[in-house]
């Protein structure tokens, strides 16, 4: 069939409601294209020499962005000028090397250009048979994931915005499974008078794990918490006794101190006694995919199911993270859904028969050039290296007279600045001071300043003028 003529496309918008004409002429489109890749290599030039955190003046200067709704329509170049001009600087250079917040690593470059081609192919990755390019790929960086995290081949999976939402669509399966075989069917009729399950979970379990569990009916509150160690590691023997459908929560890698669960000897005394674990690794599940960090996750692939991120250590854009499930056929329970008009599933998979989304964005893509481009050695690479300079910070930081609270078995270093309040006014006047960012903990009652080092970006020079700025502070501070 012969390309639609660019006439026939522009003929359609002269009567076009007042929409206007630059949203739609192609050579417009290409201008805006280009700017839009000239100013964001112009943002990203300046993450070297730029501080961290944006300052108070281009946060004041967002109150620009905040205007009434314009009446008339804009010129499109307008609109993006101003989203970089006001917009840019008013960001926390996440992407930087030097940013240490949350568990937060900035894209891949590879994966910020795939993120562009796929956002140009606008495709819903709802069903196979409208998006059928979106929908492999997700396929193949399902089987690629599988591979690089050692986890069972056949497992499905769903991919989510994040962590929270694969916690939630890992439990939604397990709160399938766990009831059908009490001869319950929870998605037909609900929770209220089910047989009760059973959840247990860590006193260190992540906040969204909760969130999940309130959302899918089982109450935040309405579950058994196991004990931990210094660590944050559940105790080896603090499973309770189960009976009837429960669901075990585990972890690994603790959001402060990186520490992993000892899920071996925990998922054998669970699945004794019959009850489902999940494992939630919303980034340390990521350390199975280095041969010389994977015995801190022995065991784990005995796990129903797995919760991770992608936009946490894979470094893919926002928003991505995926539930792996074992027995597929129980995600497939709790999310598929069945309309006259909409595709069932035939000899290819529909990714929506495994989120809790129907239209969605495709996040396959990302995860797929993401591995394409670093293979297995590079995703190894990547996580090593960001736990090696973990431990670069924890032994300069130590040297320099600060306490590390935690054993930096991951990419995770708490440290401690003398008391409380000591350690909040040195945090605060690292993150003033602007070379790099780290956020502030409460670590088992003691204030840390938490270290997160989770970006491909961050290399040697980004750690040796991170750790020259905080000794720098750490001086001024204590006077
Ligand atoms: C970040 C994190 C989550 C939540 O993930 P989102 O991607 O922010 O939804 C859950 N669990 C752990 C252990 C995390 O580190």
């Amino acid at each position: 069939m012969a390309p639609v003529a660019p006439q026939a496309h522009c003929a359609v918008t002269q009567g076009n409601c007042g929409i206007p004409s630059q949203l739609i002429e192609e050579a417009t489109v290409k201008q805006l294209l280009e700017q839009a890749a000239h100013r964001a290599t112009a943002y990203l030039d300046q993450l070297p020499t730029r501080r961290v955190a944006p300052t108070g003046e281009a946060i004041a200067a967002l109150a620009g962005l905040a205007i009434p709704l314009p009446e008339e329509p804009q010129p499109a170049e307008a609109t993006l000028r101003l989203l970089d001009e006001l917009g840019s600087p008013a960001t926390t250079a996440t992407a930087s090397g030097r940013y240490f917040g949350f568990v937060t690593g900035g894209s891949l470059p590879v994966t910020l250009a795939s993120n562009w081609l796929a956002t140009a192919w606008d495709q819903n990755s709802a069903h196979f048979g409208p998006a059928p390019a979106t929908a492999t790929l997700e396929q193949v960086a399902l089987g690629w994931l599988l591979e690089v995290l050692q986890l069972p081949a056949g497992s499905a999976a769903a991919f989510a915005t994040g962590a929270t939402m694969a916690n939630f669509s890992a439990l939604a399966a397990a709160r399938h499974a766990v009831l059908a075989r009490a001869g319950w069917d929870v998605e037909a009729d609900g929770l209220i008078g089910a047989p009760p399950v059973t959840v247990v979970l860590s006193e260190e379990v992540h906040p969204t794990v909760l969130k999940g569990l309130g959302l899918l009916g089982f109450g935040r509150k309405r579950v058994l918490r196991m004990p931990v160690d210094g660590q944050g590691r559940v105790l080896p023997d603090a499973l309770p006794r189960l009976d009837g459908p429960a669901i075990v929560c585990l972890q690994a890698g603790n959001v402060n101190t990186g520490a992993f669960d000892p899920v071996a000897e925990l998922i054998a005394a669970a699945h004794a006694q019959g009850a489902w674990v999940h494992v939630d690794g919303a980034f340390g599940l990521w350390a199975r995919a280095s041969d010389s960090l994977r015995t801190l996750t022995a065991g784990t692939e005995h796990a129903d199911s797995w919760a991770t991120d992608a936009h946490k250590w894979l470094n893919v854009p926002y928003d991505s993270g995926i539930a792996f499930v074992r027995e597929g056929a129980a995600l497939r329970a709790a999310m598929a859904v069945t309309a006259d008009y909409l595709p069932q599933e035939g000899p290819q998979r529909n990714p929506s028969d495994y989120t809790p989304e129907l239209s969605r964005r495709a996040r396959g893509v990302d995860v797929w050039a993401a591995l394409h481009t670093l293979g297995r050695r590079g995703v190894a690479a990547l996580v090593e290296q960001c736990c090696a300079h973990a431990r670069r910070f924890a032994r300069e930081l130590r040297e320099a007279g600060a306490e590390i609270l935690n054993d930096v078995v991951l990419n995770q270093v708490l440290v401690r600045f003398g008391d409380a309040d000591a350690t909040r006014r040195v945090v605060a006047a690292i993150q003033a001071e602007g070379t790099c960012w780290a956020g502030i903990t409460v670590w088992q009652g003691h204030t840390a300043m938490r270290i997160s080092v989770s970006s491909w970006a961050t290399t040697d020079e980004d750690v040796t003028r991170s750790l020259e700025a905080m000794r720098r502070v750490m001086r001024e501070v204590r006077g």
